[in-house]
């Protein structure tokens, strides 16, 4: 079968790899979506520690069974099936707490497993062991189930936050984490959501299709001051920095009402990861501040029930559908900012 293999940064590899085994208690899956994450185009560009090449990436997988493994119970050849990415262990004293996001012992598809940039992918035993295969639900595609993924991360964030009625969000970065971040908030009852990017025309294409109640460019405008004109001065209720950016995460702290909660979404580069916050922001004004690491098993299965409700629609973001040969056109894509979610729909 076909997969596209990761050797070293700028090393991406399409290539011949062997039929994947079930192996007692896992699954293959045909693989029918494997959407493109920013951090696929981070490995591509940089590498990542937890991840030993040569790997198969992608971890927005959804499909249908071609194996069950002995002992793999409840699942047949022909189901369809979303697959989470992040796998713990389920017996830790975080995971024991209900806190799997946070699992020391967390492993990943795509990092320490073989992912869904292949025809066809082995589902391990472990992802089983913590329910971590879903049903697709009926009328839903398989490309919509692949972006269930990153909308249980997004979903995470949002507990972690807070996010409720009658609030004034605020996410910072119109990628397609930005944009599901607009969508949940409002299926969460935000009152306004106000969508920040620096990237002009990446915030006219998020801003068409999720339509946030103000869209600010921040190449354009003091953003920290255009929060507190939108707000009366008071600030937003919840700031969700969904980009890689120690910037923007302080700017978020100046622009969150008292009370409010700030959310560090997303990771700063490894090798520089501390900003300079003003900790009396913090005391004074009695500002929290969370962070948010992937998701877990519940946080996919939540995922799912949104998008096939229509709660959370993700069909319009996917802008581009490439053939498994063209994923490193699609991690392209994304890295320019020219599609929101890319999705690769291997043959075969
Ligand atoms: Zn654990």
């Amino acid at each position: 079968m076909r997969v596209v293999r990761f050797y070293a940064p700028r090393d991406l590899r399409v290539e011949d790899a062997p039929e994947p085994v079930a192996g007692p208690g896992g699954l293959v899956v045909r693989v029918r979506n494997c959407s493109v994450c920013g951090t696929d185009a981070k490995i591509w560009r940089s590498g990542h520690p937890n991840l030993s090449p040569p790997r198969v990436l992608g971890h927005e997988v959804a499909g249908e069974v071609v194996e069950v493994g002995e002992g793999a119970g409840g699942w047949s050849v022909g189901d369809r099936v979303q697959v989470i990415a992040a796998i713990p262990d389920g017996t830790c004293h975080e995971c024991r707490h209900g806190w799997m996001t946070v699992c020391p012992n967390q492993e990943r598809i795509g990092y320490q497993h073989d992912g869904g940039f292949a025809e066809r992918m082995r589902v391990p035993a472990q992802v089983l062991a913590v329910d971590g295969v879903n049903r697709v639900p009926e009328g839903l595609s398989f490309a919509e189930a692949s972006v269930a993924e990153p909308l249980s991360c997004v979903i995470n964030g949002q507990e972690q936050a807070r996010v409720g009625e009658g609030q004034t969000v605020v996410v910072v970065g119109a990628g397609p984490i930005g944009c599901l971040h607009v969508r949940l908030a409002r299926a969460r009852g935000a009152a306004q959501v106000f969508l920040i990017e620096l990237s002009a025309g990446r915030l006219a294409l998020a801003a068409g299709l999720v339509g946030p109640d103000e869209a600010i460019d921040a190449s354009a405008n003091d953003t920290v001051t255009a929060v507190r004109g939108l707000t009366g001065g008071r600030g937003a209720d919840v700031v969700i920095v969904a980009a890689g950016s120690g910037q923007a995460q302080q700017d978020a702290l100046a622009m969150a009402a008292r009370r409010g909660t700030v959310s560090f979404f997303g990771g700063l580069p490894r090798d520089r990861p501390t900003v300079t916050l003003d900790a009396n922001v913090v005391h004074y004004r009695e500002v929290g501040v969370v962070g948010a690491n992937g998701s877990s098993p519940a946080h996919n299965r939540q995922a799912l029930v949104l998008i096939a409700s229509g709660a959370v629609p993700v069909a319009d973001l996917i802008t581009h559908r490439l053939p498994l040969e063209r994923t490193l056109e699609g991690i392209h894509a994304v890295t320019r900012g020219e599609a929101i979610k890319v999705t690769v729909e291997p043959a075969g």
